[in-house]
Parts: structure tokens; C-alpha cells; sequence
């Protein structure tokens, strides 16, 4: 199943689709999760990438196309894979839709996760993500056994430098100038399913495997 998680920052993306990963056994693709990896590694890239991340901007167009052009052809993304975080501009889906085309793929279904600005701010202010393994935590709604301790693998959470309240609303300002016609742009192109992003994770999961007509 080849699958796009839409919504603001904060509104339940990498948490939705690390759950999505384990029940369809395919693989969630988070640019962000690429670009930090890059950036800890100080490639080229990662440099490039640090100084727009840091600010709460987007990372140009042609960057995240070429990461996402690279990823899609990996072996383990045959049988399907999750999106999250991308495409986050009309210009990015038309370039995934090519993409799809040339590997003659198509998508499955675009899940748009509505959330209030109030509730992804209090979201984002208080999550959390593994060092190692990218896990996402919320220090209220959702936190680790072990205070700051991942429970999947041990290691360190940490605070992401663009949850700073400042930066976060720099964020939904840019996610609703950039990334919200692309609701229209699915709604289009027929595939936009929507889910309401409130209440428990696990409701929320329960929503999206209905649409995807998945047991859960
Ligand atoms: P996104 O990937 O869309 O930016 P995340 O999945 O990282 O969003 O979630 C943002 C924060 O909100 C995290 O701290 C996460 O634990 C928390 N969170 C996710 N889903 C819910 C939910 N349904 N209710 C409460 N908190 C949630
Ligand atoms: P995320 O982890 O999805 O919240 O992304 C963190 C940051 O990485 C964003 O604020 C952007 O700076 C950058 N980023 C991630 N995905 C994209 C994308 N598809 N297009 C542009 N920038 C991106």
C-alpha cells in the first residue's frame, strides 16, 4: 500500500505512520527524520538542510524531491511505503506523482489529520523523539515508561531545536501558506481521505485503518 500522511506539524504524523509501518510491514519515509539524520552527519546536505530546519522553514523544493526520488527506488519500499512529512508543497506532489508514473506506481490512499492550532502547539512543545530510533513521545499525552528513556531501544530522548515555541509558530504559519492547498490538490485528485486528529492515539489509528479497509 502506498500511503500519504497529511497534516500540520504536530498533528500525529510520525506517530500515525510508525504505526502504520508496524501493522503493513512497509516502511514510513519521514523527510524530516532523513534531513536530521543528515544533518547529525554534517554532510553536505545536512548543512545545507540545518540552517532552513532551524528556522522552521521548508528545505527547497529540489532537495526533499531528490532524497524522496533516491528512497522510492530502495528495495524495501516494493511492496508499499508510508509518507510523512512529504510531499509539503504543490510543487513536491506534482514531482511525486511523476515519480510514482516513471516506477508505475500509483497511490493508495492521502490521510489528511485535522488538528487544532491550539492542540498541535501544546503537541509540539511537549514531544519528545529518540535519538536512535526517531520513537516520538509526548512528556503528557504519550510519555516513555522511563523518564526520558526510549522504550523501544534504551537510548536518550531529546527536545527537536525547532519545538521552541517561537519556531513552532513560524511552522504553522508556513504549513498553512505551503502546505495546506495540497488538501485541495488530493481533494482533486479524489484520494484525500480525512481524519479527525483528536482524542486517544489509538482511536485515531482505529479511524485510519477503517479507511484503509484494514483489520486492526
Ligand atoms: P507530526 O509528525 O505530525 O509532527 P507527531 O506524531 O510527532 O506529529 O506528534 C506530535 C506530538 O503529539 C508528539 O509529542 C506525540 O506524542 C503527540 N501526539 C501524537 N498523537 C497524539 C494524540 N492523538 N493525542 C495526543 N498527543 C498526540
Ligand atoms: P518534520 O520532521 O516533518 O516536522 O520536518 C522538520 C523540518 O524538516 C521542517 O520544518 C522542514 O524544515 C524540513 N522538511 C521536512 N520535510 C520537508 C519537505 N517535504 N519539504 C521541505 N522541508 C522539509
Amino acid at each position: 500500500m502506498n500511503i500519504v500522511l497529511l497534516g500540520a506539524p504536530g498533528a500525529g504524523k510520525g506517530t500515525q505512520s510508525a504505526l502504520l509501518q508496524e501493522k503493513l510491514g512497509v516502511p514510513k519515509i519521514s523527510t524530516g527524520d532523513m534531513l536530521r539524520l543528515a544533518k547529525e552527519k554534517q554532510t553536505e546536505l545536512g548543512i545545507k538542510a540545518s540552517q532552513y530546519m532551524k528556522e522552521g522553514s521548508l528545505v527547497p523544493d529540489d532537495v526533499v524531491i531528490g532524497l524522496i526520488y533516491e528512497r522510492l527506488q530502495d528495495s524495501d519500499c516494493k511492496s508499499g511505503f508510508i509518507l510523512d512529512g512529504f510531499p509539503r508543497t504543490v510543487k513536491q506532489a506534482e514531482s511525486l506523482k511523476k515519480i510514482l508514473c516513471e516506477l508505475k506506481r500509483s497511490l493508495n490512499a492521502v490521510i489528511n489529520l485535522e488538528v487544532k492550532v491550539e492542540e498541535v502547539i501544546s503537541r509540539l512543545s511537549g514531544r519528545r523523539q529518540c535519538v536512535k530510533c526517531n520513537q516520538v513521545y509526548h512528556i503528557v499525552y504519550n510519555p516513555p515508561k522511563k523518564n526520558n528513556i526510549c522504550d523501544r531501544c534504551a537510548e536518550q530522548l531529546m527536545q527537536r531545536e525547532d519545538d521552541r515555541e517561537e519556531t513552532i509558530r513560524s511552522r504553522l504559519v508556513i504549513y498553512e501558506q505551503m502546505t495546506q492547498p495540497l488538501v485541495q490538490y488530493y481533494k482533486s485528485e479524489n484520494i484525500l481521505k480525512t481524519v479527525y486528529g483528536i482524542g486517544d492515539v489509538s482511536l485515531v489509528f482505529n479511524q485510519i485503518l477503517e479507511i484503509l479497509k484494514v483489520s486492526a
